[in-house]
């Protein structure tokens, strides 16, 4: 959310320390301004390809205070969970912004403002968290699931054992990823981030605060938790952009097309909302794709 990106330049901004993240994470816009415009600003903001690169120049620099920026699901908050355990450096902090993919899809559940009929779950999460966790969607719900790679095949195979569990009038929950997807999922990974976090209410940009869909670092790593080691205040935020609709569209309430800013004022080269920033963001690919998406 917009507020994690503002807690993290109030760090760089009130106690001098580098932020450190991700390429993608540096045009996702903050209530004022994103990680990129700020590093314009003379903020120190390094882009690294990995959570070792980061510790590696905290190593470098005990002069100085480094702080990974962490945004993501299970896949990414796995690595960052193994450093939490190891690192024990006095210069090094980590600012967690973790999601949880299957409470947040049990909450999409609920909404009766939403018109879908089954989940295509992501490979890469599941590949951490296995296809289980995905058991209580058709025992409790009656909803079909199917776990789906990347590639276009896979994404195809994905759909077509939906569509299959839909005629059926059945659900259940088909792995269509085994490559890599095993139904106990990666268990030497999921102890990792049971040990490093704990679940916690999250914000999800647009929609507010979520019960249970994030990772927090555990107490007992409070040493290195960004949120515990800087006394941040509460700061007003703004999720949106005046006009911008990422809220409806990461509920698949609205397309792309929908919001009046869409590849006008908002465009892949110049992201006004979160959706238009990464290669993955819909809006992004609706923009870089629209030809495609759009012909009838
Ligand atoms: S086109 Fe831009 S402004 Fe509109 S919903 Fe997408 S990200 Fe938000």
């Amino acid at each position: 959310s917009a507020q994690d990106v503002d807690e993290v330049l109030w760090i760089a901004d009130n106690h001098n320390v580098t932020i450190t993240t991700f390429g993608d994470m540096m045009r996702v816009p903050g209530s004022k301004e994103s990680l990129y415009q700020a590093q314009g600003r003379g903020v120190d903001v390094q882009v690294i390809y990995g959570i070792s690169d980061a510790i590696k120049l905290a190593e470098e620099n005990p002069e100085k205070e480094f702080l990974f920026f962490s945004v993501g699901f299970e896949t990414t908050s796995c690595v960052t969970a193994a450093e939490v355990i190891r690192t024990k450096l006095p210069n090094f902090s980590i600012y967690a912004s973790h999601k949880l993919i299957p409470p947040a899809m049990e909450l999409l559940m609920q909404r009766d403002d939403l018109e879908f009929q089954g989940f295509l779950a992501p490979g890469h999460v599941s590949t951490i968290i296995g296809a289980k966790p995905y058991d209580f969607i058709p025992e409790k719900y009656n909803f079909p699931v199917a776990v789906a790679g990347f590639e276009p095949v896979d994404i195809l195979l994905g759909i077509y054992a939906l569509l299959k569990q839909f005629n059926e009038n059945t659900s259940r929950v088909d792995n269509m990823y085994k490559r890599y997807v095993r139904h106990e999922g990666n268990v030497a990974a999921l102890k990792t981030l049971e040990e490093a976090y704990v679940v916690a209410d999250a914000r999800w940009r647009g929609l507010g605060v979520w019960p249970n869909t994030g990772h927090e670092i555990a107490d007992k790593y409070s040493h290195i938790d960004a949120k515990k080691k800087y006394e941040i205040p509460e700061l007003e935020t703004t999720d949106l952009h005046s006009g911008c609709i990422c809220d409806e569209i990461l509920v698949g309430k609205s397309k792309p097309h929908q919001c009046k800013l869409f590849n006008k004022a908002c465009r892949p080269d110049h992201p006004i909302g979160a959706c238009m920033v990464s290669h993955e963001g819909t809006c992004n690919v609706a923009a870089t794709y629209e030809e495609i998406i759009w012909e009838d």
